[in-house]
Parts: structure tokens; sequence; C-alpha cells
């Protein structure tokens, strides 16, 4: 039992206040049923949440459908975010498509999507600068939550919902995520069509992949029409450890050792960044992880099936763990356990389904050809599509 007699006593606690906690106590509050989140993090403004998403019909818009949200959702569309442009290292646009607004994957800036969903929130539904340490079952399927400010919960049902490196994950296997041999830097060019008009010009309105089989440049325009750039490198798992961030010049350099024969405005995505560019190694849980279910527990998003980003997916099966698994708990609110079962059966199929289909973009975007493949891979989507 625990050893906090003061401890309170919550039906449902999650676990993190990202897209899939958030999506979970939005569809669970617009059916009648209340949560709480408790989140690391100290407010909802505590860290620029930066970045641009799509939001795919069948999982996110899905998941914003069932919390009441997909109008809000409609309102916070980027116009012209699903532009694609593929550039080959010299600069040449190899292929491009433009945004007439019919597209199935609108892009959203994440701040905002973070604020829709809060929007959709109690006042008290999330307790921030509320991290936790630890979880433990007390043996009757529920479970203790400690909190590093000190202080526990008692959880009947607690869903760990709290990313890569989840305290949550431990109660259920010990499957933990590996580097997945691709390292990111990332860097953004504030108002780029004054400041960076050649970048600007070569990047257009959406988002660009530029590739040469072991190096990459993705970037997107942002709703406040800057470019937040991902480089990405096939390197050692070190590799950015070695690199000063303090020291701009002499990190941009490093950085770019290896991408002496592209053109000098993709280079410049880096050399000309504003502030300081920000390392990031890619990691991903085993493909098909799953566990044996444990009364009073479970896992929803990248806690359960951390993948890399390269086919735009987590954000997305996040959202929608987070509206499966309050679907499930609405049709059977007096068998929580029949409803978490329900739930991780599903959930598993999905994120094995989706970890293959992303490891398998990634190899085809890490790989000799990797442009001509790409831009074959997309020229067969448009030739799929009906004339206009
Ligand atoms: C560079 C990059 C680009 C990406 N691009 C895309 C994309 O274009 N499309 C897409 O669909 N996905 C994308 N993803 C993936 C996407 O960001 C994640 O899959 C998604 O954010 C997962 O949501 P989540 O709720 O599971 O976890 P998170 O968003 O990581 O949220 C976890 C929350 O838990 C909190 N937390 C963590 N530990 C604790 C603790 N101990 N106590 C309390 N709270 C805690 C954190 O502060 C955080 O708020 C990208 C990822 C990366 C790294």
């Amino acid at each position: 039992m625990t050893d906090d007699p003061q401890a309170e006593h919550v039906p449902i606690a999650i676990i993190g206040a990202g897209m899939s906690g958030l999506a979970l106590a939005a569809v669970l509050r617009a059916n009648g049923v209340e949560a709480t989140i408790f989140e690391a993090e100290a407010s909802a403004d505590a860290r620029t949440q930066g970045g641009m998403l799509d939001i795919h019909e069948d999982t996110g818009q899905a998941a914003l459908r069932a919390a009441g949200l997909y109008d809000g959702f409609r309102a916070i569309v980027h116009p012209g975010g699903q532009e694609l442009r593929l550039i080959d290292r010299s600069g040449r646009i190899r292929h491009q498509h433009s945004d007439d607004g019919s597209g199935g994957r609108p892009e959203v800036d994440r701040g905002d999507l973070r604020t829709l969903l809060l929007s959709a929130l109690g006042p008290d539904t999330v307790r921030w600068g509320h991290k936790i340490t630890a979880a433990r079952p007390l043996g009757d399927g529920r479970h203790e939550v400690i909190f590093a400010a000190g202080g526990s919960v008692i959880a009947d049902l607690l869903v760990g919902g709290d990313g890569a490196w989840s305290r949550i994950r431990p109660l259920l296997t010990d499957a933990l995520p590996a580097y997945a041999g691709i390292s990111f830097v990332e860097t953004d060019l504030q108002d780029p069509d004054t400041r960076h008009p050649e970048a600007a010009e070569l990047l257009g309105g959406g988002f660009v992949i530029a590739l040469d089989g072991e190096r990459g440049i993705l970037a997107h325009r942002e709703t406040d029409d800057s470019l937040h750039v991902y480089t990405a490198v096939r390197a050692p798992e070190d590799w950015l450890d070695g690199i000063d961030f303090h020291r701009t010049e002499a990190a941009a350099a490093a950085v770019l050792a290896s991408f002496g024969d592209w053109h000098p405005t993709l280079q410049s995505l880096v050399t000309d960044a504003d502030g300081p560019a920000v390392p990031r190694k890619i990691h991903a849980l085993p493909a098909g992880t799953r566990w044996d279910h444990r009364s009073g527990v479970t896992l929803i998003g990248d806690a359960a099936h951390l993948m890399s980003p390269f086919a735009g997916e987590g954000a997305n099966l996040a959202l929608f763990d987070g509206a499966e698994l309050a679907r499930r708990i609405i049709e059977q609110p007096d068998d929580l356990d029949a409803a978490v079962q329900a739930y991780e059966g599903e959930m598993f199929a999905r994120a094995a389904d989706m970890a293959g289909q992303t490891d398998a973009q990634m190899r085809l975007m890490f790989s000799p050809g990797a442009m001509d493949n790409l831009v074959a891979l997309f020229e067969g989507f448009a030739a799929e599509q009906p004339p206009q």
C-alpha cells in the first residue's frame, strides 16, 4: 500500500500534456468524463512549441472531430502549407505541387494545436509543474504516482502520455528507444522574404525536402512566415556531442562539413540562421513493441510507440491513441480493464504497421538514389489523383 496516507485519489491520471494526453482528456470531457493531466512543464507557455504538423484525415483529424474541435482545427490551418517541393542538392526543383486547399493533410502550427486542445479542457484539468519521478502498482489495479516536488496521487487508471522517455513505460515493458542512425540540427530564419530572399524563393510557401542519400534538409514555412529547417545527417550517435553549439559559426561549419557540394542557398539555411541551432538525435522504439496487459495502466503516443519523424505520423497517432482510448472508456465506463485491453489490441496493430511504414520511408530517404526514388513516389501519388 501507499506510504503516503494523505495521497489524493484521482480516477483517471494522465501523465503529460502532449498531443496524446490532451486528446484523451478532451474526448473524455466532450463525453462527460473528467480526467486529470499531470504535466512537468510549469505552464502552457513555458516553452515555445514550434514546428508545423500535417494532420491526417483518418487519424489526427478524426481525433479532433471526436473532441468537438474540428471547426477550431479548420480555423488554424496554415493556407498554402500543403505545397511541396523536392529539391536536389544542386538547388534544382525536381517535383512541386501547390496547395489548392483540397489535400487531406493540412498543416497547423504545433503551438496553435496545443492551444486548441487546451481550450476544450476545464481550468483544473491540467496540473502544470507536476513532474513525476516514478509510479508503482499498489497491487489492486491502482497505482501511486510520485512527484519530483513531493507528494503523490493514487489513480484507478494511470495513462502514460509522457513521450519518448516515459516514466510509466517501465511498468509495462523493458523496451527502450534506440538511436535511429540520423541526427538533426534545427535552425530558424526569420522574415525570410526580406532578409533571406533567395532562400525564401527557393523554398516557397510549404514543405521542402532536399536529399542526396546520406544527408538532407527538410524545411517548413511557418504560420509567422519564418522558415523552420531540419538539417538531417546519417551519423554516429556521438556526432552531435562533438559540436559546440555555443560557437555559432564553428557549429554551422561542422554541421555543413559534408554539404560542401550542396547549393549555397541550401547551405545558407544553416549559416544564416537566426538564434542558436538546436541539436536533436532521432530515436525510435523497436517496431512492434507490445506488452501483456496489466490492470490499471497503459500508454499512449510516443510513450507506446516512438518512431522517427520521417513519415510524419507520430503526432497523428498520438492524437488518435488519445481519442481511441477515450472512446473505449466511454463505451465501457464500468470495466476499465476491458476498455484498456480493447484499446491496446488495436493500438499495437496500428503502431506496428506505421512503424514499418516509417522505417521504409527512412530507408528510402537515406539511401543511394533517394531523390530519384522520392520524386518517383510523389509522381506516382500525383498520377493516382483524378484530373482536375
Ligand atoms: C523533429 C521532429 C519532427 C516531427 N514532425 C512530426 C510531423 O511532422 N508530424 C507528426 O505527426 N509527428 C511529428 N513528430 C512526432 C511528434 O512530435 C510526436 O510523435 C508527438 O509529439 C507525440 O505526442 P505525445 O503526446 O506522445 O508526446 P509529447 O508530445 O512528447 O508530450 C509528452 C508530454 O509529457 C510531458 N512529460 C514528459 N515527462 C514527464 C514527467 N516525468 N512528468 C510529467 N510530464 C512529463 C512533456 O513535458 C510533454 O508535454 C516529430 C518529432 C520530431 C522529434
